[in-house]
């Protein structure tokens, strides 16, 4: 089989989704499951559907338009604030759109009433993390302006933390996004359907908290993939991190001495943190590099170590294994890795991305049902 080629276990990641469904639907949230790190695939989405998440988000509209043309029945709502200029695409494709710029609201509005239909949107509240989100003051009134623009039903609120500046999702701030929504609820004079509260790194809150307050949503995207909370990198109990295995193959191998020799600068990339300081080392070149994947986030097979990466070369150090050239070596990967071997082309996903047909229709959601107007 060629190399290096990514392997997906479907079934870890309907382990993963369903162990958080489950965990989760204690505590009244719902899982939007999000496959953006595999660029939207069909068949990672249906794996998520059948661990029984309510509907499936994505940051790009190449990958919603993906899973829109796949055989999945799944609401799909773009967690990224739309391109205005991408507006018509998003009411298209898009049930559901996280929103936080009037201007973009107008254009969705314009396309939605062209096509006679009604967009759902979640505005996002900006809570410390400094990514997007309208500030906490102006929630209130910008959320009454979306459900005046003709063709948008205000479907909820939304916040996201942790991914640009680290800040965590706790009490507080989930305290203060739920008494934004009783405030939005008494000014439209409607029920808020959706409360989306964060990602990944929301769940030790979610899931240890006496008090989920108003949140019933969470978009979940790295949890349910590798099995790990964003926030320290600790495994979840009870998720397997093994659904995605990088596999590569061994173009040389040779025992060569531990330091290099002639003066020495600069080396393409930089090194990696350790090496050998003495003696010999059995290395090992896989046919890897930085355009493949991220080498800082692979975990080579146990007792054997990354020693450096340039663009196309990964040295390993392979202590005693037996290995020969020619040989596939496993790597596990962290998101970071995920992501770019995902996107990389030269790296061969064996999950060919068509959703087996009719194996996985999820009931629409309603909380994001689409109607006409
Ligand atoms: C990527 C993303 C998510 C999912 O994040 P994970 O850490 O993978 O769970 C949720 N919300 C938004 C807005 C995102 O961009």
């Amino acid at each position: 089989m060629t190399t290096p080629r990514l392997e997906t276990d479907l079934d870890a990641i309907t382990h993963n989704t369903r162990s958080l469904a489950n965990q989760l639907a204690h505590r009244g949230i719902g899982i939007t499951g999000v496959a953006k790190a595999t660029l939207g695939s069909p068949n990672v989405a249906a794996a998520m559907i059948r661990g029984g998440v309510r509907g499936m988000g994505d940051s790009r509209m190449e990958n919603i338009a993906r899973l829109r043309a796949s055989t999945l029945q799944s609401s799909l709502t773009l967690i990224r604030s739309p391109m205005r200029s991408q507006a018509e695409w998003v009411v298209r494709e898009a049930d559901c759109s996280l929103n936080t710029e009037p201007r973009v609201l107008d254009a969705l509005s314009a396309a939605a009433v062209r096509r006679r239909t009604v967009h759902a949107v979640v505005l996002m509240v900006e809570l410390g993390d400094l990514r997007e989100g309208v500030a906490s003051e102006d929630a209130v009134e910008m959320a009454s302006t979306v459900a005046k623009r003709p063709g948008l039903r205000l479907a909820g609120l939304g916040t996201n933390l942790a991914c640009r500046s680290g800040v965590m999702p706790d009490q507080n701030k989930m305290d203060e996004l739920s008494s934004l929504v009783e405030q939005v609820e008494t000014r439209v004079g409607h029920g808020l359907t959706v409360v989306s509260g964060g990602n990944s790194a929301n769940l030790d809150w979610a899931l240890s908290t006496p008090d989920t307050g108003r949140i019933n949503d969470l978009r979940i995207g790295e949890s349910i993939l590798l099995g790990t909370e964003p926030l320290h990198r600790r495994p979840l109990s009870g998720l397997r991190a093994d659904a995605f295995t990088l596999v590569a193959e061994v173009i040389e191998l040779k025992t060569k001495p531990a330091q290099p020799w002639g003066q020495t600068a600069q080396s393409a990339f930089g090194d990696l943190p350790w090496r050998p300081r003495t003696g010999s080392v059995r290395q090992a070149i896989i046919a890897l590099g930085r355009q493949d994947a991220d080498p800082e986030g692979l975990t080579p097979p146990v007792g054997m170590t990354v020693l450096s990466a340039s663009s196309d070369h990964l040295v390993l150090d392979v202590g005693d294994h037996e290995l020969a050239v020619g040989d596939d070596v496993a790597f596990g990967l962290n998101y970071s890795a995920l992501l770019r071997a995902m996107t990389s082309p030269f790296v061969r996903s064996n999950d060919l991305g068509t959703a087996p047909h009719g194996a996985t229709v999820a009931p629409k959601d309603p909380l994001f049902t689409k109607y006409a107007a």
